[in-house]
């Protein structure tokens, strides 16, 4: 089962990886310099990919001939905060809307924390916690739901 609520939103990004402070978004564009960081699987859930692997435009051409990429994969780019429509002021918005979704659908946290190649500098983790990696396998970005930067 694959969970994807209505807003789970991402952002352009930069090709400039994270450095310093900044936070990683683990529900990013396919766009050069971005992270793929998961497959979604035949039955809707993300299958991780604990190693760092660049996407190039290459990649993007291709992965786009079958559709938009984001419903297909997950990437990770840069969290631009403020610059986000997803952005609370001090917080991302989308993941305490997936927390809350899954409650509310009675969705079981996945077992245990997948292997992840951002979370160390991941927003969600640093916001919630396990809990968050415990969702994001559920999260599916797609396109057509990807709003525009503020
Ligand atoms: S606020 Fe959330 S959705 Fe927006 S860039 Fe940051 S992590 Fe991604």
């Amino acid at each position: 089962m694959s969970f994807a609520p209505a807003d789970v939103n991402a952002v352009p990004v930069s090709a400039k990886l994270v450095e310093g402070g900044e936070k990683s978004c683990p529900s990013a564009r396919a766009e050069p310099g971005a992270l793929l960081i998961g497959v979604v699987g035949a039955d809707g859930i993300v299958q991780p990919i604990p190693t760092r692997l660049e996407i190039d435009a290459e990649f993007v051409e291709q992965a786009s001939k079958a559709g938009a990429p984001e419903a297909r994969f997950r990437f990770a780019g840069r969290c631009v905060e403020g610059k986000c429509k997803q952005w609370t002021g001090n917080s991302c918005g989308v993941i305490e809307k997936v927390l809350t979704g899954m409650t509310e659908q009675m969705v079981a946290p996945a077992e245990n924390l997948p292997r992840c190649a951002i979370r160390g500098t991941c927003r969600w983790y640093s916001q919630r916690g396990a809990d968050a990696c415990r969702a994001c396998v559920y999260v599916v970005t797609d396109q057509s739901k990807v709003a525009d930067p503020v």
